[in-house]
């Protein structure tokens, strides 16, 4: 997978030194793969990457932290970034109606999502006017008209009128008339980018001057979408977008390159043919979507988050103090048994960082949880001074954790061994310590 190639990219610089152009370029060909892979347009990638390497450069890496996940933050903090801001509002006039403009090539989705911009606003109790713009296909006008019954909301048509700005207008006046808050627009699209539509759509812009203009996007465009994004956003004042059938596979890379050419924010997206499926646009999602290394950036916070300082100067006051008990060792365990986390925890211990494979294996996860397991099973006092557990105390311990006996004798062994490794630690001896429990 992506994520195994970052890391393999990445061997021979963990945790050590500084991202550079060298130690980073397969790293970031991998990224550019991926983003690539998912859709986003050439040009796109190629300043994307540009900026990525430039926020990366020089970048400290973690002792905690591996340089590939390092990297993919920064990459993902850029995409979260570009993908922004937030605005899922319609932004409604105070007095009279606003009006919305649906734009968008053919079957990209403008008279699906007419009728969820619609739902959305009967929920918060606005009955909206559709305006059947499309005058191009003979069936567009029925498929809004069966979307307004289903939802109960008025479609103002004229089968007989072929000027698309006059039905605008006159819908407009009679929304108005009719005491509307909204009117949405249902235009025509086309199945490529034509001067055509675009004069049309830019009359309809200028003569009904719509507060809102949305550009519809489907989400399973490739490449293309960027050139198309940009042909409307060059004849219209595009106010937001939309981008449709993010339910299936696609993942949605044509996002990025429709924000980049546009710039202004991304409203919803679309999940589905029916009307509730319609979702405010989340970046943080959609990033992760993009890049596909969910997991590697979701490791990154937590191991940024384990570095907090604060709680790493209270562990290493606990150890130096001589407080640390089981109790202790327990809260650790729990916080190295996520996955992977044990190697950033030893990441974190000077000297630790050869043991971090055998700590990862899966064996060491099953050994942990025992032991968590055992402590679990202990009483608070045999917590804190675990010289009192007896052959008694160990058969009890032992089957109320579901264990055999020597196993509660290992772990109090175990124990023994660690804590003046762990109240050690923060002296500085960890080397010749963290050797002694190796033998
Ligand atoms: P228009 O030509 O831009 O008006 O596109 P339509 O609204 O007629 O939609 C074209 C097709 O895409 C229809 O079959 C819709 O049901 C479908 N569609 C629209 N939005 C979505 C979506 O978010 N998810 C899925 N799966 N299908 C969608
Ligand atoms: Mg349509």
């Amino acid at each position: 997978s992506l994520s195994d190639g970052l890391q393999s990219a990445f061997k021979s610089l963990r945790g050590k030194g500084k991202l550079s152009e060298g130690n980073m370029r397969e790293g970031l060909e991998i990224v550019q793969r991926s983003l690539l892979e998912a859709d986003v347009s050439y040009p796109v990638v190629q300043e994307f990457m540009g900026h990525v390497t430039e926020r990366a450069l020089g970048k400290k890496v973690l002792l905690s932290l591996r340089p590939e996940q390092e990297l993919v933050r920064i990459v993902h903090d850029e995409l979260v970034s570009i993908l922004g801001p937030v605005d899922p509002s319609i932004h409604l006039k105070k007095d009279g109606a606003t009006i919305i403009m649906l734009c968008g090539l053919q079957g990209s989705g403008k008279t699906t999502t007419c009728g969820k911009l619609a739902q959305l606003l009967i929920e918060q109790k606005i009955k909206p006017t559709l305006v059947a713009a499309d005058l191009q296909r003979p069936a567009a006008i029925e498929q809004l008209k069966v979307i307004g019954e289903q939802l109960g909301v008025p479609v103002y048509s004229e089968p007989d009128n072929k000027n698309p700005v006059q039905v605008c207008k006159n819908g407009v006046a009679k929304a108005e008339a009719d005491g509307s808050r909204v009117v949405i627009l249902d235009t025509a699209g086309r199945l490529a980018i034509d001067e055509e539509l675009m004069a049309e759509l830019e009359r309809i812009d200028k003569k009904v001057g719509p507060d809102q203009v949305y550009l519809v996007v489907d989400g399973m465009t490739g490449q293309d979408a960027v050139n198309s994004a940009d042909a409307f956003n060059k004849s219209l004042e595009l106010d937001g977008v939309v981008m449709t059938k993010l339910d299936g596979d696609a993942r949605g890379g044509a996002l990025l390159s429709v924000k980049h050419v546009t710039g202004v924010p991304i409203k919803f997206i679309g999940t589905g043919e029916h009307f509730d499926a319609l979702e405010p646009f989340r970046p943080e999602g959609m990033a992760g979507r993009i890049l596909q290394m969910g997991d590697i950036v979701a490791a990154a916070a937590e191991a940024h988050r384990i570095v907090d300082e604060k709680e790493r100067e209270e562990l290493e006051a606990k150890m130096a103090s001589g407080d640390f008990t089981l109790d202790d060792f327990k809260n650790m365990m729990e916080k190295v048994s996520k996955p992977g986390l044990m190697g950033r925890m030893m990441g974190l211990m000077p000297g630790m960082g050869q043991f971090k494979e055998a700590l990862e294996s899966e064996e060491a996860a099953g050994g942990i949880r025992q032991t968590i397991g055992a402590i679990n099973a202990m009483t608070a006092e045999e917590r804190r001074n675990p010289k009192i557990i007896d052959a008694s105390r160990r058969t009890r311990i032992a089957k109320g954790a579901g264990v055999q006996t020597p196993v509660i004798s290992q772990l109090v062994k175990q124990f023994d061994v660690m804590k003046p490794l762990m109240q050690g630690m923060a002296g500085g001896s960890m080397m010749d310590r963290a050797k002694m429990m190796q033998q």
